[in-house]
């Protein structure tokens, strides 16, 4: 049987106005017997008109979509709008306050939970909530990743490739709306569970991002979000305005998993090529160093095929098995 969600908005999700309050999650525990998990939300709304739905924070340590959400919610007035925005700027919110990909309540990876569970875990019950009370009421999806601790990107909006190809063209239509230096027709090795995966299946218009990485963000990087968000709620009718191109507009493709290449040792990590930067098949990407002694010849990684190096390990370490690069195709400039 399907349990009601024990989480309660503070705030009413459907009255006009600029609404601040919180998610309240019941979450008892040693240090507060009766506490709860309290995730900051923000519901803008002025009169009838399409809903989007923009989240950051479905991993802890990712931080242009958070940045551009907490401003967004504190600038933005009603009289703006036309319809309904609702923010959550850290969906994840344990896991935000730990600056950590999983939270540390219950180890749950938000982006692998869905569709949760109303009587699992805090991280599933979060899932749970989303998926069941605010993604219906949302025209429009936006869910803003970038690498966080352990990846770093060249900035990009995304959208999969989807069975139903008029939905496929409305997501393409929006990410290329919101305008990021690249554009990625994304594969996912591992989608079961993803938020994206179940907000598609409820046939929404839904654009991910991958805005950097490192476990920090930039100035440049928030002004590419900043202006990708304004950009995505003007395509959705939502703000009025002119949409905002950027300078530089590439479309990339992940055709399949010869993209990506995983580290095979343990050691110390020397990037060959930088993000943004061409390769062809063959062309050295990295080496990797044994740590336990010198003399040891380093492992070379080559490119397994051409294309451009849309992301990277970002720590100084790495480790068997690690994401080591993403090597996308330039299909159209
Ligand atoms: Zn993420």
């Amino acid at each position: 049987m399907t349990h009601a969600s024990p989480i309660t908005p503070t705030i009413p999700l459907d009255t006009d106005g600029v609404f601040h309050g919180f998610l309240k999650l019941p979450y008892s525990r040693d240090d507060s017997a009766w506490g709860a998990v309290m995730i900051p939300i923000t519901v803008i709304k002025n009169g009838t008109g399409p809903t989007a739905l923009l989240t950051g924070g479905n991993h802890g340590d990712e931080y242009e979509g958070p940045v551009s959400l907490f401003k967004l919610a504190s600038n933005l007035a009603a009289t703006e709008i036309s319809g309904r925005i609702i923010i959550l700027p850290a969906m994840n919110y344990p896991a935000f306050k730990n600056a950590s990909r999983t939270s540390p309540i219950d180890k749950g990876n938000l982006n692998r939970s869905f569709p949760g569970r109303a009587n699992g875990t805090v991280t599933e019950k979060i899932a749970d909530y989303v998926l069941r009370y605010l993604v219906p009421e949302a025209d429009f999806v936006l869910d803003m990743h970038s690498g966080g601790k352990t990846l770093d990107f060249v900035p990009f909006a995304a959208v999969h490739v989807l069975p139903d190809k008029k939905q496929e063209a409305a997501c393409v239509a929006a990410m290329r709306a919101f305008g990021a230096p690249y554009s990625m027709m994304m594969l996912e090795l591992d989608s079961v569970g993803m938020f994206d995966t179940v907000v598609e299946e409820a046939g929404k218009t839904f654009v991910t991002t991958e805005l950097g990485g490192g476990g920090s963000t930039g100035a440049q990087r928030v002004a590419i979000t900043d202006r990708g968000v304004r950009n995505f709620l003007i395509h959705a009718g939502i703000v009025s305005g002119e949409i905002e191109h950027p300078d530089q507009a590439v479309m990339l493709d992940m055709p399949d998993d010869t993209c990506f290449v995983a580290s095979e040792n343990t050691g110390l990590f020397e990037p060959c090529v930088d993000l943004g930067e061409m390769v062809k098949a063959g062309d050295i990407i990295a080496r990797v160093y044994d740590t336990e002694r010198t003399g040891i010849p380093a492992t070379v990684y080559t490119a397994p095929r051409g294309g451009i190096l849309s992301c990277r390990h970002y720590p100084g370490l790495i480790k068997t098995g690690d994401c080591l690069a993403v090597i996308a195709d330039v299909v159209a400039a």
